[in-house]
Protein backbone atom coordinates (compact mmCIF):
# COMPACT_ATOMS: atom_id res chain seq x y z
CA UNK A 1 0.00 0.00 0.00
CA UNK A 2 1.55 3.26 -0.78
CA UNK A 3 0.24 5.64 1.61
CA UNK A 4 -0.43 9.11 0.62
CA UNK A 5 -0.76 12.62 2.33
CA UNK A 6 -2.09 15.58 0.35
CA UNK A 7 -1.66 19.27 1.02
CA UNK A 8 -4.41 21.83 -0.13
CA UNK A 9 -6.81 19.01 -0.37
CA UNK A 10 -9.68 21.34 -0.65
CA UNK A 11 -8.21 22.97 -3.41
CA UNK A 12 -9.93 22.03 -7.52
CA UNK A 13 -6.72 20.08 -7.56
CA UNK A 14 -6.26 18.82 -4.48
CA UNK A 15 -10.31 17.51 -4.35
CA UNK A 16 -9.57 16.06 -8.05
CA UNK A 17 -6.42 13.85 -6.79
CA UNK A 18 -8.32 12.79 -3.63
CA UNK A 19 -10.90 11.28 -5.12
CA UNK A 20 -8.57 9.24 -7.40
CA UNK A 21 -6.05 8.00 -4.94
CA UNK A 22 -9.54 6.87 -3.04
CA UNK A 23 -10.43 4.71 -6.12
CA UNK A 24 -6.67 3.26 -6.50
CA UNK A 25 -7.04 -0.35 -4.56
CA UNK A 26 -2.95 0.03 -3.78
CA UNK A 27 -3.28 3.63 -2.16
CA UNK A 28 -4.24 4.84 0.73
CA UNK A 29 -5.04 8.51 2.15
CA UNK A 30 -3.60 8.83 5.51
CA UNK A 31 -3.59 12.34 5.87
CA UNK A 32 -4.99 15.27 3.95
CA UNK A 33 -3.84 19.40 5.02
CA UNK A 34 -5.17 22.79 3.95
CA UNK A 35 -5.69 25.72 5.82
CA UNK A 36 -9.52 25.10 6.61
CA UNK A 37 -9.70 22.39 8.75
CA UNK A 38 -12.42 19.90 10.04
CA UNK A 39 -13.06 18.54 6.76
CA UNK A 40 -14.05 14.63 6.55
CA UNK A 41 -12.42 13.02 3.39
CA UNK A 42 -12.75 9.27 3.28
CA UNK A 43 -11.23 7.77 6.25
CA UNK A 44 -9.33 11.21 7.26
CA UNK A 45 -10.38 14.44 8.64
CA UNK A 46 -8.65 17.10 7.05
CA UNK A 47 -5.86 18.35 9.42
CA UNK A 48 -4.42 22.26 9.78
CA UNK A 49 -1.42 22.61 7.77
CA UNK A 50 0.19 24.15 10.77
CA UNK A 51 -0.16 20.65 12.36
CA UNK A 52 1.78 19.20 9.59
CA UNK A 53 4.87 18.48 11.02
CA UNK A 54 3.23 17.03 13.71
CA UNK A 55 0.72 14.77 11.58
CA UNK A 56 3.27 13.80 9.20
CA UNK A 57 5.75 12.05 12.29
CA UNK A 58 2.34 10.68 14.01
CA UNK A 59 0.77 9.37 9.96
CA UNK A 60 3.91 8.30 8.34
CA UNK A 61 2.66 8.66 4.79
CA UNK A 62 5.10 7.31 1.55
CA UNK A 63 4.48 10.42 -0.45
CA UNK A 64 2.93 14.25 -0.27
CA UNK A 65 1.06 15.52 -3.34
CA UNK A 66 1.16 19.40 -2.85
CA UNK A 67 -1.29 21.44 -5.36
CA UNK A 68 -0.95 24.81 -3.34
CA UNK A 69 0.75 27.85 -3.91
CA UNK A 70 4.28 28.49 -4.01
CA UNK A 71 5.40 29.70 -0.18
CA UNK A 72 3.03 27.04 0.55
CA UNK A 73 4.24 24.08 -1.05
CA UNK A 74 8.22 25.19 0.14
CA UNK A 75 7.53 25.25 3.53
CA UNK A 76 5.41 21.75 2.56
CA UNK A 77 8.32 20.03 1.33
CA UNK A 78 10.35 21.16 4.03
CA UNK A 79 7.94 19.09 6.62
CA UNK A 80 8.12 16.23 4.31
CA UNK A 81 11.52 16.22 3.70
CA UNK A 82 12.38 16.41 6.89
CA UNK A 83 10.14 13.64 7.95
CA UNK A 84 11.40 11.13 5.53
CA UNK A 85 8.14 11.86 3.13
CA UNK A 86 8.49 11.77 -0.97
CA UNK A 87 7.44 15.07 -1.73
CA UNK A 88 5.03 15.26 -5.42
CA UNK A 89 4.96 18.60 -6.28
CA UNK A 90 2.37 20.32 -8.68
CA UNK A 91 1.78 23.39 -7.27
CA UNK A 92 3.41 26.64 -9.93
CA UNK A 93 4.57 29.91 -9.94
CA UNK A 94 8.11 29.42 -8.19
CA UNK A 95 11.31 31.60 -8.12
CA UNK A 96 14.53 30.38 -8.68
CA UNK A 97 14.97 31.06 -4.68
CA UNK A 98 11.79 29.01 -4.06
CA UNK A 99 13.28 26.08 -6.21
CA UNK A 100 16.64 26.23 -4.48
CA UNK A 101 14.90 25.61 -1.39
CA UNK A 102 13.22 23.02 -1.95
CA UNK A 103 16.03 20.97 -3.91
CA UNK A 104 18.44 21.46 -0.48
CA UNK A 105 15.07 20.12 1.76
CA UNK A 106 15.46 17.27 -0.80
CA UNK A 107 18.89 16.78 -0.57
CA UNK A 108 19.31 17.35 3.24
CA UNK A 109 15.98 14.75 4.13
CA UNK A 110 17.41 12.27 1.37
CA UNK A 111 14.12 11.82 -0.49
CA UNK A 112 12.84 10.94 -3.47
CA UNK A 113 10.88 14.09 -5.07
CA UNK A 114 9.26 14.71 -7.80
CA UNK A 115 8.32 18.13 -8.95
CA UNK A 116 6.41 19.05 -12.46
CA UNK A 117 4.39 22.01 -13.70
CA UNK A 118 2.38 19.91 -15.67
CA UNK A 119 1.51 16.47 -14.67
CA UNK A 120 -0.28 15.42 -17.88
CA UNK A 121 1.33 12.59 -20.16
CA UNK A 122 0.07 14.66 -23.35
CA UNK A 123 1.94 17.81 -22.46
CA UNK A 124 5.51 15.38 -22.12
CA UNK A 125 5.23 14.84 -25.54
CA UNK A 126 4.31 18.40 -26.91
CA UNK A 127 7.38 19.05 -25.12
CA UNK A 128 9.07 16.86 -27.30
CA UNK A 129 7.46 17.80 -30.18
CA UNK A 130 8.28 21.60 -29.34
CA UNK A 131 12.22 20.48 -29.19
CA UNK A 132 11.81 19.04 -32.23
CA UNK A 133 10.07 21.75 -34.10
CA UNK A 134 12.44 24.49 -32.75
CA UNK A 135 15.64 22.68 -33.55
CA UNK A 136 14.55 22.37 -37.32
CA UNK A 137 13.85 26.04 -37.29
CA UNK A 138 16.11 28.36 -36.00
CA UNK A 139 15.33 31.85 -37.12
CA UNK A 140 11.59 31.62 -37.11
CA UNK A 141 10.07 33.78 -34.72
CA UNK A 142 8.20 32.04 -31.76
CA UNK A 143 5.45 32.95 -29.44
CA UNK A 144 4.20 31.24 -26.91
CA UNK A 145 0.27 31.84 -25.92
CA UNK A 146 -1.09 29.89 -22.85
CA UNK A 147 -4.49 30.20 -21.76
CA UNK A 148 -6.66 29.43 -18.17
CA UNK A 149 -9.41 30.37 -16.25
CA UNK A 150 -10.10 32.92 -14.26
CA UNK A 151 -8.98 31.87 -10.72
CA UNK A 152 -5.46 31.48 -12.39
CA UNK A 153 -3.09 33.09 -9.44
CA UNK A 154 0.63 32.85 -11.20
CA UNK A 155 0.89 34.26 -15.09
CA UNK A 156 2.79 33.02 -17.36
CA UNK A 157 1.81 29.31 -16.75
CA UNK A 158 4.76 27.05 -15.25
CA UNK A 159 4.15 25.14 -18.39
CA UNK A 160 4.16 28.17 -20.83
CA UNK A 161 7.76 28.50 -18.50
CA UNK A 162 8.98 24.91 -19.34
CA UNK A 163 7.96 25.14 -23.22
CA UNK A 164 10.18 28.16 -23.34
CA UNK A 165 13.38 26.29 -21.81
CA UNK A 166 12.82 23.42 -23.88
CA UNK A 167 12.83 25.46 -26.99
CA UNK A 168 15.47 27.93 -25.70
CA UNK A 169 17.39 24.22 -25.07
CA UNK A 170 16.78 23.10 -28.57
CA UNK A 171 18.30 26.90 -30.21
CA UNK A 172 21.79 27.42 -31.30
CA UNK A 173 21.18 31.25 -30.61
CA UNK A 174 19.61 32.14 -27.01
CA UNK A 175 16.41 33.90 -27.58
CA UNK A 176 15.19 36.26 -24.72
CA UNK A 177 12.30 36.01 -23.13
CA UNK A 178 9.54 38.82 -23.40
CA UNK A 179 6.27 38.71 -21.48
CA UNK A 180 3.48 40.62 -23.41
CA UNK A 181 4.27 43.74 -25.34
CA UNK A 182 2.88 47.12 -25.14
CA UNK A 183 3.73 50.50 -26.64
CA UNK A 184 6.87 50.63 -29.14
CA UNK A 185 8.15 47.11 -28.95
CA UNK A 186 10.15 46.13 -32.63
CA UNK A 187 10.86 42.39 -32.19
CA UNK A 188 14.30 41.33 -31.09
CA UNK A 189 15.94 37.69 -30.98
CA UNK A 190 12.87 36.19 -28.54
CA UNK A 191 10.35 34.19 -27.55
CA UNK A 192 6.69 36.64 -26.96
CA UNK A 193 4.73 34.70 -24.04
CA UNK A 194 1.33 35.85 -23.50
CA UNK A 195 -1.26 34.41 -21.01
CA UNK A 196 -4.98 34.59 -21.45
CA UNK A 197 -7.41 34.04 -18.17
CA UNK A 198 -10.69 33.66 -18.58
CA UNK A 199 -14.16 31.54 -17.48
CA UNK A 200 -13.54 27.77 -16.83
CA UNK A 201 -10.46 26.96 -19.64
CA UNK A 202 -8.57 24.58 -17.82
CA UNK A 203 -4.94 24.82 -19.62
CA UNK A 204 -4.55 25.49 -22.96
CA UNK A 205 -0.55 26.32 -24.57
CA UNK A 206 0.02 27.21 -28.03
CA UNK A 207 3.48 27.26 -29.36
CA UNK A 208 3.70 29.55 -32.85
CA UNK A 209 6.36 29.14 -34.83
CA UNK A 210 6.17 32.05 -37.60
CA UNK A 211 8.33 32.18 -40.83
CA UNK A 212 8.68 33.76 -44.29
CA UNK A 213 5.76 32.62 -46.28
CA UNK A 214 4.65 29.73 -43.69
CA UNK A 215 4.16 29.04 -40.26
CA UNK A 216 3.46 25.82 -37.76
CA UNK A 217 1.24 25.76 -34.48
CA UNK A 218 1.44 23.31 -31.75
CA UNK A 219 -1.33 22.95 -29.44
CA UNK A 220 -2.02 21.37 -25.94
CA UNK A 221 -5.71 21.43 -24.48
CA UNK A 222 -6.10 20.08 -21.59
CA UNK A 223 -10.15 19.13 -21.41
CA UNK A 224 -9.93 18.22 -17.50
CA UNK A 225 -8.07 18.78 -14.57
CA UNK A 226 -8.36 14.30 -14.47
CA UNK A 227 -5.46 14.69 -17.35
CA UNK A 228 -3.02 16.27 -14.27
CA UNK A 229 -4.57 14.65 -11.19
CA UNK A 230 -4.08 11.16 -12.68
CA UNK A 231 -0.84 11.86 -13.24
CA UNK A 232 0.40 12.86 -10.44
CA UNK A 233 -1.44 9.78 -8.79
CA UNK A 234 1.24 7.88 -11.04
CA UNK A 235 4.02 10.04 -10.15
CA UNK A 236 3.20 9.23 -6.47
CA UNK A 237 3.33 5.37 -7.36
CA UNK A 238 6.47 5.57 -9.36
CA UNK A 239 8.50 7.48 -7.20
CA UNK A 240 7.97 5.71 -3.87
CA UNK A 241 10.14 3.15 -5.78
CA UNK A 242 13.21 5.70 -6.98
CA UNK A 243 16.77 6.36 -4.98
CA UNK A 244 16.21 9.69 -3.57
CA UNK A 245 17.11 12.64 -5.73
CA UNK A 246 14.70 15.12 -7.49
CA UNK A 247 12.84 13.90 -10.76
CA UNK A 248 10.86 15.50 -13.11
CA UNK A 249 8.02 14.48 -15.74
CA UNK A 250 10.43 13.29 -18.25
CA UNK A 251 12.55 10.66 -15.80
CA UNK A 252 9.03 9.00 -15.16
CA UNK A 253 7.76 8.57 -18.92
CA UNK A 254 11.16 7.85 -20.20
CA UNK A 255 11.35 4.64 -17.89
P1 LIG B 1 -6.84 26.11 -5.55
O1 LIG B 1 -8.18 25.59 -5.94
O2 LIG B 1 -6.70 27.55 -5.13
O3 LIG B 1 -6.27 25.14 -4.41
C1 LIG B 1 -5.19 25.43 -3.58
C2 LIG B 1 -5.57 24.95 -2.18
O4 LIG B 1 -4.43 25.07 -1.34
C3 LIG B 1 -6.69 25.81 -1.56
O5 LIG B 1 -7.62 24.96 -0.89
C4 LIG B 1 -5.91 26.69 -0.58
O6 LIG B 1 -6.70 27.13 0.52
C5 LIG B 1 -4.87 25.69 -0.13
N1 LIG B 1 -3.71 26.27 0.56
C6 LIG B 1 -3.21 27.53 0.53
N2 LIG B 1 -2.12 27.61 1.31
C7 LIG B 1 -1.95 26.39 1.86
C8 LIG B 1 -1.00 25.84 2.75
N3 LIG B 1 -0.05 26.59 3.32
N4 LIG B 1 -1.08 24.51 3.05
C9 LIG B 1 -2.07 23.75 2.56
N5 LIG B 1 -3.01 24.22 1.73
C10 LIG B 1 -2.94 25.52 1.39
O7 LIG B 1 -5.78 25.94 -6.75
P2 LIG B 1 -5.69 24.74 -7.81
O8 LIG B 1 -6.42 25.12 -9.05
O9 LIG B 1 -5.98 23.44 -7.15
O10 LIG B 1 -4.14 24.84 -8.17
C11 LIG B 1 -3.14 24.66 -7.16
C12 LIG B 1 -1.77 24.76 -7.79
O11 LIG B 1 -1.59 23.67 -8.71
C13 LIG B 1 -1.53 26.03 -8.61
O12 LIG B 1 -0.19 26.44 -8.41
C14 LIG B 1 -1.75 25.58 -10.03
O13 LIG B 1 -1.06 26.36 -11.00
C15 LIG B 1 -1.16 24.19 -9.96
N6 LIG B 1 -1.58 23.25 -11.00
C16 LIG B 1 -0.64 22.38 -11.43
C17 LIG B 1 -0.96 21.40 -12.34
C18 LIG B 1 0.09 20.40 -12.73
O14 LIG B 1 -0.20 19.50 -13.55
N7 LIG B 1 1.29 20.47 -12.17
C19 LIG B 1 -2.26 21.33 -12.85
C20 LIG B 1 -3.22 22.23 -12.38
C21 LIG B 1 -2.87 23.19 -11.43
P3 LIG B 1 -7.48 28.56 0.38
O15 LIG B 1 -8.42 28.41 -0.78
O16 LIG B 1 -8.16 28.68 1.71
O17 LIG B 1 -6.42 29.61 0.13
Amino acid sequence: MVRVAITGINGRMGTMVTDIVLAQPDMELVAGFDLAEGRQVGPIKVSSVKDIDKVLKAVRPDVLIDFTMPAAAVSNVKAAASNGVRPVVGTTGFDEAQKREMADAIKKGNVAAIISPNFSVGVQVFLKLLAEAAGGLEGCDIEIIEAHHNKKKDAPSGTALKAAEVISGALKEKPQLVYGREGVVPRGREIGIHAVRGGDIVGDHTVLFACDGERIEIKHQAHSRSAFASGAVKAARWIVAQKPGLYSMSDMVKQ
